[in-house]
């Protein structure tokens, strides 16, 4: 767990999508970890009598990727072929207690068959995953969390809900736990485990006379039941805690928002946010769902605008300290970038980390332009080689490069 990589992962994944009026947009990057433990599923319109449902989750796995990955395929048949949901009927309106309590079992299950198939197996496979998923029937959410990766609900510019993290600290989960005959210590499961819910985790869940949801660590989720209001404007978000420990749940709110003024594109965005929490120092893997409902806000030109404008003096800075400073160094040119003056409209809750990305694909082109304007110079310099013809060839050359970069 405590491993790193001597160089982070930054290849994302995305994925992107819409239907039943809903537009999703997702991104993932392994980072500084060792491994990528993060996995997610999103599914706009259910199979069956579903079809005006969607799902969308992230999972967060520890020691080991497998249940994580078993949970992203998995868990979503899992809770829909239990009776509660098989019995719902698209005409009739659905008890939310049914709905809640397919839901609940839907997880027991599938925590019950992973560990019936890794034990046929005698799998020696230790990993666990927490798991945050949101449903949406065409009247209602079901926000559902077990462990501590985290969806919010965004309303009119607010941040309206967001789940509970089940850490090992918290009263009532400390209470499961001391009843269990466990100890939290440095705010884990027996000085371990840093969540208190997940699936997976069978060493956690071996206590003797208990039930399921009485054990150490318990897979029981955590349901909330909002209503749909299409009036307003609705994003919800989910994420894993690589995003969370960085970034506060107003900070990703604010960010997401100003950023969907700025473009349609919810993929572009969703890596935005991920790799804003990388520079603001997450070493975790991260994983992001960003969800827009009808009447999430829509791109506004003048914010398009500015952010353009921004882009092209961060640019133009960037290459006054390089080219005509000479300070190559990254650290020295992000520090430096800000005392020139400070640079106006930087998202808000991401401030400078949120265009760090742009500084550093910039850093590397115009280094790789001065290289190659050293290299000219040197041959030019070498005898016998420099003259007039040399000399305007070049000349030519630069020219269509510099407008390349504009
Ligand atoms: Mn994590």
């Amino acid at each position: 767990m405590g491993a790193f990589l001597e160089k982070p992962k930054t290849e994302k994944f995305n994925e992107s999508g819409m239907g039943n009026g809903i537009r999703y947009g997702l991104a993932s990057m392994q980072g500084w970890r060792m491994e990528m433990e993060d996995a997610h599923s999103a599914v706009t319109g259910l199979p069956g009598h579903l079809s005006e449902w969607s799902y969308f989750a992230v999972f967060d796995g520890h020691a080991g990727h497998s249940v994580s990955t078993r949970c992203a395929e998995e868990l979503l048949g899992a809770i829909v072929d239990t009776d509660d949901f098989k019995r719902l009927q698209p005409e009739t309106a659905p008890s939310l207690e049914e709905i809640q309590k397919g839901i609940r079992e839907g997880f027991l299950n599938l925590d019950q068959k992973m560990r019936h198939s890794l034990e046929s197996n005698s799998c020696e496979d230790k990993s666990g995953s927490t798991a945050v998923c949101v449903l949406t029937s065409p009247s209602h959410f079901f926000f559902v969390n077990c462990g501590d990766s985290r969806s919010i609900l965004i309303r009119d510019d607010f941040v309206v809900f967001s789940t509970t993290d089940h850490k090992p600290n918290n009263p009532d989960e400390k209470a499961r736990i001391t009843k269990a005959g466990g100890s939290v210590m440095i705010q884990r499961v027996n000085g371990s485990l840093a969540v208190s819910r997940s699936l997976g985790d069978y060493e956690y869940k071996n206590v003797k006379g208990v039930g399921p949801t009485e054990q150490l660590v318990s897979p029981e989720p955590e349901i909330s039941i909002v209503d749909r209001d299409e009036k307003s404007n609705l994003v919800i978000i989910l994420a894993c805690d690589g995003v969370w420990d960085v970034m506060s749940n107003e900070d990703v709110a604010t960010f997401v928002l100003q950023r969907m003024k700025v473009t349609g594109d919810l993929v572009v965005i969703a890596n935005e946010v991920i790799d804003t929490c990388f520079f603001k120092n997450s070493r975790d893997n991260m994983s992001i769902v960003i969800v827009a409902l009808p009447g999430a806000p829509k791109v506004d030109p003048d914010m398009a605008a500015k952010d353009k404008a921004l882009n092209s003096m961060i640019e133009d800075r960037v290459r006054k300290l390089m080219f005509e400073d000479h300070r190559l160094d990254m650290n020295e040119i992000v520090s430096a970038i800000n005392d020139i003056s400070t640079l106006p409209d930087l998202p808000p809750g991401g401030g400078l980390c949120a265009k760090r990305r742009l500084i550093e694909d910039l850093h590397a082109k115009f280094l790789e332009e001065i290289k190659l304007k050293e290299e000219t110079n040197s041959s030019q310099n070498a005898p016998l080689t420099s003259t007039n013809n040399n000399d305007i060839s070049e000349n030519n050359d630069q020219i269509p490069q510099s407008q390349g970069e504009q």
